[in-house]
């Protein structure tokens, strides 16, 4: 009791001494200063070369010595860092430093699997460990403030930023949330081995129409509310420092000019502290949109609709002044901002060591650090989910097999590393290759059978897909009758997914599927190895190839995870954080929707239900799937109620099989009759659980208000009376079912 007090007050003494500060700080800065401190720039020159001294560069070299900077991205290295570091705070008049942001998306220099990889673990702490691993090693080379987690929900495999997120589910994706920005911000922002986060992209980006890139979102209030504001919020209250705005219009308004996002909701509803970044040139992009008639104009929405930094625009430094002389933006916004940019720096610890993160020995040490790879590897091995193995194909053995492996991406070094890995060298991945020649007592033969796209893909330049060559085939084909199994590794390349790589086709890209068939048509005996950055629609491989093994896009260390977990030194434990259609027509596909008035047939061949004609009406693999070496078997659900409004959920979970397994074990409840329609399914409640062979153990999830309750159309968060129903099992399609009444 004593020390809980106390540690109270001393937060709060340290924020009261952080907000005296910046208001003295504020006091001492004039109108351009401040304005200064909302500017972010992109640190794209060679900043420790001489000193450009015409042009765009020129003056941003300028702006940084007068204090017109607040913010620079995509600066990395401790030699870079410290060098625009010193301007900035040796050269300018307050000498105010700079927060230096990146996009550590998964990982800066060594990789952890990409974000929706990662999800599929289910293991919030190995998630948050892998945050705060990356954290670790962007702060040794100077970073203090990365723009991730991006928690947006999509439930659109078209859309190439479902790499970047945690899936289709809004209750994991607020604990994935929660689990990310407690790793990179650690318990104690001040020090140097932790980063200021940022929620992104406010709010709805992951609802684009059609799932086509930057285009349009229009959201209904229910989905708004119940589904992409809630993993926002869990970042809030896990005291994420930052948020980023969006390109998209959310129901005709861009989200960077949004008042109603970002001044009633998230300053004011939520109460958040930290501040609000434009996405890159988002403030000039309400021109495009037809918002803003000019760039003033668009600066004055931004900046009033609580925008506090302006990333890349340009908007602010050039054009707040006069719209503050005008009276068109008050002081009060300006400072209102300024002061939330600067609580954010005093608590990083910038004002007490601005070189804080530019340690040369530390960077040398812990950059690429074996104690990091052994991490990464650890995260790349709980990501991979075990989708098909008929006859018990895998693990594979070890001794005296001739394993034939196809596919161009089993040799790839680089499309393992992901989309979103700005300071990861090409070819720094472990391949597929080269984690199975660990296993030396087997006989590997490699053929690349198609490649993936017609041309090596790269970041910033549009995919040539349509390859379609199939001079390889032979070659496959021959090398796989030879063969004992064949183990064929195909998918996407890492830059088909990923910002700006919407597709509309979600099966293997070029020839691939063609190829699967070629081979599979001369050794039956066969292991597909997916590489991918979202669901792909392969139902072909579902129904003919024995053995299925989702292996996204894995970092680093992806090889030797593949190869660990395919030898079964690694039981697989993975569960799918999206719903993987059968085909791209049922997109958008998730399992928590609505339930229509006409759900099921009522007479066989009826056909007034709801349903497409040509497909089967099912996922091809539903949210939360993922099989193990072993099985599961659930049995004994009771719910019995343990307080006003809370129920304890148990059940017996056994190992049936053989060996040791770790299970994910779900809770799904339904509202049957509520004021606003409640989904089919809502997942509320998980628990992972290792059990020897043979072994039951008997599992309590408790369900509260905070899992029984949903928002209304007003944002009113109501609990209704009623009939629920509790579903319990392995994946959201459940295998036990129980009514309650609340
Ligand atoms: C992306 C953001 C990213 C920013 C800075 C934008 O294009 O949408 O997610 O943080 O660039 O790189």
């Amino acid at each position: 009791m004593t020390t809980l007090t106390s540690c109270k007050q001393e937060t709060k003494s340290t924020e009261d001494s952080i907000d005296a500060k910046v208001k003295t700080l504020l006091s001492k800065m004039t109108l351009e200063e401040k304005i200064g401190q909302m500017n972010q720039y992109n640190g794209f020159w060679d900043v420790t070369g001489p000193t450009p001294s015409t042009g765009d560069a020129a003056k941003k070299y300028e702006d940084l010595r007068k204090g017109y900077v607040g913010s620079m991205l995509n600066v990395r290295g401790v030699e870079n860092v410290r060098a625009v570091q010193k301007i900035a705070v040796e050269e300018s008049r307050l000498g105010i430093p700079l927060i230096i942001g990146f996009d550590l998306i998964h990982g800066y220099k060594t990789l952890s699997p990409i974000p929706l990889a990662e999800s599929a673990s289910w293991d919030l702490d190995a998630i948050k460990h892998a945050a705060e691993v990356a954290a670790l090693e962007a702060s040794a080379a100077g970073i203090n403030w990365t723009f991730a987690p991006m928690v947006d929900i999509s439930r659109d495999a078209r859309w190439g930023r479902v790499m970047e997120g945690a899936g289709e589910d809004p209750y994991l994706g607020s604990l994935i949330a929660q689990a990310r920005v407690h790793g990179f911000q650690g318990d104690d922002l001040s020090k140097p081995n932790t980063l200021a986060a940022c929620a992104k992209h406010f709010a709805g980006y992951g609802f684009v129409e059609g799932g086509k890139e930057y285009n349009t979102v229009d959201v209904g209030t229910s989905t708004l509310y119940n589904v992409v504001f809630p993993p926002f919020k869990a970042a809030v209250d896990a005291d994420v420092k930052t948020f980023m705005n969006a390109f998209n219009l959310l129901n005709g308004i861009p989200s960077t000019g949004n008042t109603f996002l970002q001044r009633n909701i998230l300053k004011g509803t939520w109460d958040f502290k930290g501040f609000v970044v434009s996405d890159w040139a988002s403030i000039e992009e309400m021109r495009k949109h037809g918002f803003a008639k000019d760039m003033k104009q668009a600066a004055e929405i931004a900046a009033n609709a609580g925008c506090d930094m302006d990333m890349e625009s340009d908007a602010y430094v050039i054009e707040l002044a006069a719209l503050v002389k005008e009276g068109k933006v008050s002081e009060a916004v300006i400072d209102e901002a300024v002061s939330r940019i600067l609580k954010v720096k005093y608590e990083l610890g910038l004002f007490d060591d601005p070189y804080k993160y530019c340690d040369e020995e530390r960077e040398k040490s812990v950059v690429g650090s074996q104690d990091i790879q052994n991490a990464v590897l650890d995260m790349a091995k709980k990501s991979i989910v075990l989708l098909k193995n008929e006859n018990q194909l895998l693990p594979l053995k070890k001794q005296g097999q001739n394993i034939a492996v196809i596919g161009k991406l089993a040799q790839d070094k680089t499309s393992p590393l992901g989309s979103w890995r700005l300071a990861a060298d090409n070819g720094t991945a472990v391949s597929f290759l080269e984690g199975m020649k660990a296993y030396p007592d087997n006989t590997i033969t490699f053929a690349k059978g198609a490649d993936v796209t017609a041309e090596e893909p790269s970041f910033t330049k549009e995919i040539k897909i349509n390859t379609t060559d199939k001079s390889g085939f032979d070659d496959a084909i021959k090398t796989a009758k030879q063969a004992d199994v064949v183990v064929m590794v195909l998918g996407e390349h890492a830059f088909e997914s990923g910002e700006a790589r919407s597709r509309t086709k979600l099966g293997l890209p070029g020839v691939q599927q063609e190829l699967l068939e070629a081979v599979f048509a001369v050794n039956k005996n066969m292991v597909l190895v997916l590489n991918n950055g979202r669901p792909l629609t392969i139902p072909w491989a579902a129904e003919h190839v024995p053995a299925i093994v989702e292996a996204w896009q894995l970092g680093t260390q992806s090889g030797n995870a593949i190869a660990q977990v395919l030898y079964g030194d690694y039981n697989p434990s993975g569960k799918l954080p999206v719903t993987f259609p059968r085909t791209v027509g049922q997109v958008p596909m998730f399992y928590n929707h609505n339930q229509t008035g006409r759900p099921t047939p009522k007479n066989p061949g009826d056909v007034f239900w709801s349903h497409y004609i040509d497909v089967e009406n099912t996922p091809l693999y539903p949210f939360g799937f993922g099989l193990s070496y072993t099985t599961f078997e659930y049995s004994n659900l009771e719910v019995s109620k343990s307080g006003d409004n809370s129920f304890k959920v148990s059940f017996d979970l056994k190992n049936t099989g053989a060996i040791a397994g770790k299970e994910t074990a779900q809770v799904y409840i339904r509202d049957l009759v509520a004021s606003v329609v409640r989904p089919v399914k809502e997942l509320k409640g998980f628990k992972q659980v290792t059990l020897e062979p043979g072994e039951t153990k008997n599992i309590t999830i408790t369900l509260t208000d905070k899992e029984l309750g949903f928002f209304d159309n007003d944002g009113n968060y109501l609990v209704e009376p009623g009939e629920f129903k509790i579903f319990v099992g392995g994946s959201s399609d459940t295998e036990l079912e129980v009514s309650i009444t609340l």
